[in-house]
């Protein structure tokens, strides 16, 4: 069984998406209202090395060896720049595959000198920005009380100047919470000066942490892509699930741990596998670490600590 490798997952950015997790489940410095894994259990902003790093790059090893993938990707189940030795993970990658190295990260440490020397041989970062001031932040993001705002985006200004690879911000579009024009403005003001490569227009398809979160209608998007000048994640194709795993079960626990899956992803990836897909969904509901969710009109199965 892997614990830190899983997929490759499609992604809607990166292709087929190798996955590493360096991290406990839900151990971050943000508790996000649109959170796809649930509340943050460990709210932290310790920088440790969760997970040795020797181990990750042993499964890495064997994970580069039976798949093909366009992006290995560091994000997972939790803030990955929490782990101390991220910097040692990516030049290690980067002996192990030719193949593009991205860091999925909330950008709140982006002012520690620490992460950014981590982050420089990283060929892509994706950090989020969702909030505008101190109150938006902590009503979105809902951070460690370490956090404050000025703190958090100046980072990611500072690491702009000094970071040679690509920077696709991120911005998760909640209805009611930043996507009004006036909202909009205001990010796109700190968008100019972080001054990122692209900026891609997100909102919550997947199960959030607060039920009262919603996604906004079609017409905001639209605003949004405009004032942030950004693309809406939605125009971008998604592809199929893989994974290294042979029980179809744990395969699919693996993947929902980082990435909640939808019914129709569980049926088609149950197909590929040749197996019986009424099975395994009875598997999956009888399953006391998997919670069935449902939003917009459709079932998700999402990983629960018990
Ligand atoms: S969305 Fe990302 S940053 Fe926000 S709580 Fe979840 S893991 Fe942390």
């Amino acid at each position: 069984m892997f614990k830190y490798v899983y997929g490759p997952v499609p992604s809607r950015r990166l292709g087929e998406s190798l996955g590493i997790s360096p991290i406990p489940f839900k151990t971050c410095d943000y508790s996000c209202v649109y959170c796809q894994l649930g509340r943050t259990t460990n709210l932290t902003v310790e920088r440790k090395e969760y997970f040795p790093l020797e181990d990750i790059i042993d499964e890495l090893k064997e994970n580069v060896k039976l798949f093909s993938f366009d992006t290995v990707t560091i994000v997972g189940e939790g803030e990955p720049t929490l782990h101390s030795r991220i910097g040692d993970l990516i030049a290690s990658i980067k002996k192990l595959t030719t193949k593009k190295c991205a860091v999925i990260t909330n950008g709140s440490l982006l002012w520690n000198e620490d992460v950014q020397k981590g982050l420089m041989k990283a060929d892509i970062v994706l950090p989020s920005l969702d909030a505008w001031d101190e109150e938006s932040f902590k009503r979105i993001n809902r951070p460690h009380g370490s956090l404050n705002f000025e703190k958090v985006v100046e980072g990611m200004i500072t690491f702009r100047k000094k970071y040679k690879g690509e920077i696709w911000l991120e911005v998760m579009l909640v209805s009611g919470l930043n996507d009004s024009d006036e909202n909009l403005l205001k990010i796109a003001g700190w968008i100019e000066k972080i001054k990122p490569d692209r900026v891609y227009v997100n909102v919550p398809v997947r199960p959030p942490t607060e039920s009262w979160v919603k996604i906004p209608d079609m017409s905001r998007i639209r605003k949004a892509e405009r004032i942030l000048k950004g693309v809406f994640m939605g125009k971008v194709t998604q592809g199929e699930f893989h994974s290294g795993l042979e029980d179809t079960l744990d395969a699919i626990m693996s993947i929902i741990r980082r990435h909640p899956m939808s019914y129709n992803e569980v049926i088609g990836f149950s197909k590929d596998r040749g197996e019986n897909v009424e099975e395994v969904l009875e598997r999956l509901r009888r399953n006391p670490n998997v919670e069935v969710v449902r939003i917009n009109n459709g079932e998700f199965f999402r990983y629960k600590k018990r």
